[in-house]
């Protein structure tokens, strides 16, 4: 009987689906498709994100849940894609992203989350490896004749992700991803227009509250146009 009110509450919490493909789309990051018939019709705004239950496969209590941002989906599909990158470390989220395969099946809560496109004159993207999965989706939602500037930080060349519009790709090399200042740099040399347009900055807390203080201390922008989603934090487990 409380194991049937569980699953019902379970039910009620997540969708269930099963990974139906995994590809390899840079040195660190997966694409997972997820797959089932629950995800037709599933609403979604680009940059919003879903919690993966981890630990105990479909809908049992006991797991832990990680976030991730939808790369892709399609509701006429009955599909969509996250792309996990793996950190290194044994913790839950990175180690999914590596192991996960065809045929396992995954409990996950709709898609939430305000990290979405505004309006503005221009958009300016900023963050690393995580971000640039949610920056893919917004961009993607953006009218081709959009402007749209920006940086992404990766480890190294081969981790970067193939984006939809160019950014500048910049590489920290084995320094810490926390509180970057190659990713700040990289902002600061941005040639964007004098008039403010609108920012999207996640990934790391301290290396977004960086460039948001460059954006406002050195360019004068208002704070209202900077939209930040800190995505992980060193020491702290599954943010959001
Ligand atoms: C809204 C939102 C969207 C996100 N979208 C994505 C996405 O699309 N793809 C993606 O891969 N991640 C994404 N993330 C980040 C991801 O949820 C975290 O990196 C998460 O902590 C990973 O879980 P974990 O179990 O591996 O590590 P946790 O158990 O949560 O943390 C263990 C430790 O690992 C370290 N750590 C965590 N993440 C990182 C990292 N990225 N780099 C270096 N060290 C880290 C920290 O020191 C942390 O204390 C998103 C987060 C949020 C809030």
């Amino acid at each position: 009987m409380r194991q049937t009110m569980a699953r019902r509450l379970l039910d009620r919490m997540f969708v269930a689906g099963e990974i139906v493909e995994v590809e390899q789309v840079a040195t660190r990051m997966r694409r997972i498709r997820i797959g089932g018939e629950a995800l037709a019709g599933l609403a979604w705004t680009p940059g919003q994100h879903v919690r993966v239950l981890i630990g105990d496969g479909r809908g049992l209590l006991g797991g832990v849940l990680r976030t991730y941002s939808i790369w892709r989906h399609d509701p006429t599909w009955e599909a969509l894609d996250l792309i996990g990158y793996d950190h290194g470390g044994d913790s839950p989220g990175a180690s999914w992203a590596r192991n996960a395969a065809p045929g396992q099946e995954i409990s996950f809560t709709r898609p939430e989350g305000g990290f979405v496109v505004r309006e503005g004159s221009y958009h300016v993207f900023a963050g690393e490896e995580t971000a640039s999965v949610a920056f893919g989706a917004m961009v993607r939602d953006l009218p081709e004749d959009a402007a749209v500037y920006g940086a992404v930080e990766a480890e190294g060349p081969g981790d970067h992700l193939e984006l939809p519009r160019e950014l500048v790709r910049v590489c920290r090399n084995g320094a810490p991803a926390a509180g970057s200042q190659t990713l700040v740099d990289a902002v600061r040399k941005l040639d964007l227009p004098d008039e403010p347009g609108v920012a999207y900055l996640a990934g790391e807390a301290r290396t977004i509250q960086a460039v948001r203080a460059h954006l406002v201390n050195e360019r004068g922008w208002s704070r209202r146009d900077v939209h930040t989603k800190p995505f992980w934090v060193p020491g702290r487990r599954g943010l959001d």
